[in-house]
């Protein structure tokens, strides 16, 4: 009897958990800092409002059941798009998220501010904000950085992997390939850094170098954002933040949104990944011969041999781990989701795509996390900054 009591206790404990998990989820501003799927839906003319279940990690209605109230689109073009063209491609992105937004005015509103964003949430639709994900994109022109604004770009990575003429990238710094002397952020850097607080769109430091980023500390006048950077003290890559930057952020009041991507979750899964293309090297080299982009071989590959594929992925735990570390490093204010869906080729094991947020909620309560503090992570904490860095016109 004792032994069914403890069994039917075991029950609703579990039971109980998992009906709250999903309201905490339900009643959390759920916001999402990146997601490149308009970088897709570009090249590949995919529509958002259409079922793409199986094609991208995105599409509108998964962000319903992912229950995602703010997402921000990532705008992103690569080093190979500069001056004369980098701009106009960028516009071409904020172009199709335009399109989507005017043929579902019920389901998305393209947001500019605090105020149109918590009413669009009031009235459960999918609130959009982009941001630039790279300055090359500006291609040095502060008046491109006005017109972005205008569009409703409220953050820019200062780099992307490639640097500017003004600011160098953590990929480059990394390297030792300094492509503009001196490092870090020149003056012109230092001008866009303080437009940007003039203008209220929001500093991103997720891909620039350790010298970009604290001389971005220095410039700085509002609170910053990693909107997809995770914890290099548990994956030592380049381009995940180290202690003494987490803390930097908390101290300025930013966020850092945590960065799903597998390579930069689990220090174990390059040398996993690797040893899974060595296996199919030959199949890799006539796919290459055909000059085709590392990205397209690696999803042929993926599609081809899915449960090796499975295999590669860390699990959740991993994921949450991230998180888990900042919280403790400097408290739970400065954490937040910056996912990279459609941006990477592999997630932790259960997050497939947009829908699977709610099983971030349930691994946090049952990490022991307070309702108060999963609001903040999912969310809450993001929403601090956006509104610290907005000026009222
Ligand atoms: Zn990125």
């Amino acid at each position: 009897m004792r032994c069914v009591a403890g069994l039917l206790f075991i029950l609703l404990h579990y039971t109980g958990a998992a009906q709250s998990y999903q309201k905490i989820h339900a009643r959390a501003i759920m916001i999402d800092t990146h997601n490149d799927f308009l970088s897709k839906a570009v090249e590949n003319h995919y529509a958002f409002d259409s079922n793409l279940q199986g094609i991208t990690n995105s599409d509108l209605a998964r962000m319903k059941t992912g229950g995602v109230d703010v997402q921000v689109f990532s705008i992103f073009c690569d080093e190979h798009y500069g001056k004369g063209s980098a701009f106009a491609y960028a516009n071409q992105e904020l172009d199709s998220l335009y399109a989507v937004a005017g043929r579902n005015p019920y389901r998305m509103q393209i947001v500019y501010n605090y105020r149109q964003l918590m009413s669009a949430v009031k009235h459960h639709k999918l609130a959009a904000l982009s941001g630039v994900e790279g300055g090359h994109m500006i291609e040095d022109d502060l008046s491109y950085l006005d017109s972005f604004y205008k569009r409703g770009v409220r953050y820019m990575t200062l780099t992307w992997n490639n640097s500017t003429s003004w600011a160098t990238s953590a990929s480059d710094e990394s390297k030792h390939a300094f492509v503009v002397t001196p490092y870090g952020l020149n003056e012109f850097g230092k001008q866009v850094v303080k437009k940007m607080n003039e203008m209220g769109m929001m500093v991103d430091v997720s891909h620039v170098g350790e010298k970009t980023f604290w001389d971005v500390i220095q410039t700085t006048t509002k609170p910053i954002i990693a909107s997809h950077s995770s914890v290099y003290a548990i994956c030592p890559v380049f381009r995940n933040l180290k202690d003494d930057q987490i803390k930097a952020i908390a101290k300025n009041g930013g966020v850092i949104q945590v960065n799903f991507y597998s390579g930069f979750v689990d220090s174990n899964y390059m040398p996993r990944l690797n040893q899974f293309l060595k296996l199919h090297k030959m199949q890799q080299d006539s796919l290459a011969a055909l000059k085709k982009p590392h990205d397209e071989i690696l999803d042929y590959l993926f599609s081809h041999y899915k449960q090796e594929m499975e295999a590669l992925r860390p699990p959740l735990s991993l994921l949450i781990d991230h998180i888990d570390y900042i919280v403790k490093l400097v408290g739970v204010d400065y954490v937040g989701i910056g996912a990279d869906f459609d941006g990477s080729e592999s997630a932790p094991q259960g997050m497939d795509g947009v829908q699977d947020y709610p099983k971030i909620t349930q691994a946090l309560v049952q990490r022991g996390y307070s309702k108060q503090d999963i609001f903040k992570i999912l969310g809450g904490n993001f929403l601090r900054v956006f509104k610290a860095n907005e000026v009222i016109h």
